[in-house]
């Protein structure tokens, strides 16, 4: 963990942990290892803060 990568993951700008990065058929998916979180690849070397794989609103979901 460093200050650049925490600053990184406020911009939601995320860093994987590539031991834990797989394929699930649409995206690359991990978890970041600044912050923790779910995390999938948009484009190379750009990764952001995984979506709700579904398409029902989650409201309910606090961060
Ligand atoms: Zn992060």
């Amino acid at each position: 963990m460093s200050v650049f990568g925490r600053a990184a993951c406020l911009l939601n700008r995320h860093e994987p942990d590539r031991r834990r990065v797989n394929w699930d058929g649409w995206h690359y998916v991990g978890q970041c290892r600044g912050c923790g979180i779910a995390i999938e690849r948009e484009a190379l070397k750009l990764w952001r803060r995984q979506k709700p794989q579904d398409n029902r609103p989650s409201e309910n979901e606090a961060g």
